[in-house]
Formats: structure tokens, C-alpha cells, sequence
């Protein structure tokens, strides 16, 4: 009979340097004490020193002086959850050798790798939204789990964030896109990815984790290695409905979670 997990960690925690989400990062911690989690970790919206799409997240200036001194100081309150300094870095052909200049000039403990952008069009914010209207959807899955492959290929990330994200408001090709999730898990194995299973599409419209629960027995059978994540804007967020994705981890057979310290990746027995 299984157990259940024991190990819980949820490593998608944004914070206000972002410009959208509330809260400090002890707030953060309380609540992930309350909920019982062993681990956490920070992973905001990563600075692009280009200026590409300061709206939605920090300066540079901001990383050292503002995310690492916080956060150092956050991780020796208590000790209990681990505190795990991450970031949650955006993929944007072209701008590989700055996202890399960055990642490299920073201890970071895991870098998630997203896509939250096809071209200019910025699918996740509601502005974005009406575009779902006048585009083929047929074309923007296929688009959008190419640029999650080519992500996967650079090598600077450790962990790919909500895998398929692109069904956030609910808009679908008429044909299945499941062989593009399935060559996107492939391409992971190969590049030796983690798979982050995330938490927030059961507040979005679609109403479903990323990915979706029928991808996850693959990327097992795959091999790939999972962990956990809320991608809590606000404190009440942290680890969102952890009870369903531990259900959908077990039932797709996973009994190991990673964790990771200064990139270095573990993986943990849940049990
Ligand atoms: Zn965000
Ligand atoms: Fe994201
Ligand atoms: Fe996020
Ligand atoms: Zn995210």
C-alpha cells in the first residue's frame, strides 16, 4: 500500500520584486510551515538586463541587492522549512547569451526554465488574452512546444516550469496536441531535465495542473525526475492544492521528488 509523500517541496515561490505578486518572504515561509512543507524555494521572474519585458520582473541591480540579501536572510530565520534560493528564468530566442551572463554571475540553487512569450505576444497576462481569438491554435501549440524544445537544448536550465502552459485560458487546437508534449518530454530525457509539476492551472481557467495529468506516466516511464510547485504569487498560495498533485505524481507512478542545492540535483525517496 502506498504511503503517501512525505517529502514535500514547493519550488515555484514568486516574490513582489516582481511587480505582481504581494507579500515578504517570511509571510511566505509561515505559510509553508503551516502547510507542512519540508522544502521551499524562490523562483521570480529572473531580471533581463535588456529590458526585456521589465514590466513583470526585477532589475538587475535588484538580484544582489534586494532577492539574495532578502532571501539569505529569510533561509536563517528559522531553518525549518530548507529555504532554496531559485530563479525562474524565461527563454527568449536570441537572448540566450544574456540569460546566460546572467545565470552564471549568481549562486543560484536551481534555475526553471518557462516560455511565457511567442514572439511579442505575452500568452499568460490577461492582456494577452483576445489573441487566442485570431490566431490558429493548431499553429500556436506547435510553436510554443518548439520553443519549449529549444529551451530544453540550451542547457541553462535545470528545470522546465509548467510544461504546458499554453492551455492556461482554455483555448485548444481541434486536433490533439499530446505528440507535442510527448517530443518535448523526449527531448528532457535526453537533455536530463527535471519536470516541474505545477499547481497554478487549477486557478486558471483551464483548471488543470501542468502538465496534465495523462503526460505525467510518460515522463516517468521516461525517466524523468520531477518536483513540485505552487507558483505562488501571494503567501495563501503556497503550496495550492499540493494534495491533488501528490495524487497525480503517485498515481503516474513516481515515488522520488529532486531537490536541488547550488544546482547540484538530488533526488529523495517520498517514502
Ligand atoms: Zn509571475
Ligand atoms: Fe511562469
Ligand atoms: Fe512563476
Ligand atoms: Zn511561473
Amino acid at each position: 500500500m502506498r504511503r503517501g509523500l512525505t517529502i514535500l517541496v514547493d519550488y515555484h515561490l514568486h516574490t513582489k520584486l516582481c511587480k505582481h505578486a504581494q507579500g515578504e518572504p517570511g509571510d511566505y515561509l509561515v505559510m509553508a510551515k503551516q502547510k507542512g512543507l519540508d522544502e521551499i524555494g524562490f523562483a521570480d521572474h529572473m531580471p533581463v538586463p535588456t529590458g526585456y519585458d521589465a514590466a513583470h520582473r526585477m532589475e538587475i541591480g535588484d538580484l544582489e541587492k534586494v532577492y539574495f540579501t532578502e532571501l539569505r536572510k529569510t533561509q536563517k530565520k528559522d531553518g525549518n522549512p530548507t529555504v532554496r534560493i531559485g530563479i525562474e528564468a524565461d527563454f527568449v530566442p536570441g537572448l540566450e547569451d544574456v540569460l546566460a551572463g546572467v545565470l552564471s554571475g549568481f549562486p543560484f540553487d536551481y534555475v526553471l526554465g518557462s516560455v511565457h512569450f511567442i514572439g511579442d505576444w505575452g500568452f499568460v497576462s490577461r492582456k494577452g488574452v483576445g489573441e487566442y481569438h485570431r490566431r490558429n491554435m493548431d499553429e500556436v501549440f506547435r510553436e510554443y512546444f518548439a520553443l519549449v524544445r529549444e529551451a530544453a537544448r540550451t542547457g541553462l536550465f535545470d528545470v522546465m516550469a509548467h510544461l504546458d502552459l499554453i492551455k492556461k485560458y482554455a483555448y485548444f487546437p481541434d486536433k490533439t496536441y499530446d505528440p507535442w508534449v510527448w517530443r518535448t518530454l523526449e527531448v528532457m530525457a535526453e537533455y536530463d531535465l527535471c519536470l516541474e509539476v505545477n499547481s497554478s492551472g487549477l486557478r486558471a481557467p483551464v483548471g488543470e495542473i501542468y502538465p496534465g495529468p495523462r503526460f505525467l506516466s510518460l515522463a516517468r516511464r521516461l525517466g524523468i525526475p520531477i518536483t513540485l510547485g505552487s507558483d505562488a504569487h501571494r503567501p495563501g498560495e503556497v503550496g495550492w492544492a499540493f494534495d491533488r498533485l501528490v495524487a497525480a505524481v503517485e498515481e503516474a507512478g513516481y515515488d522520488k521528488i529532486c531537490l536541488f542545492h547550488k544546482r547540484k540535483r538530488m533526488e529523495v525517496s517520498l517514502h
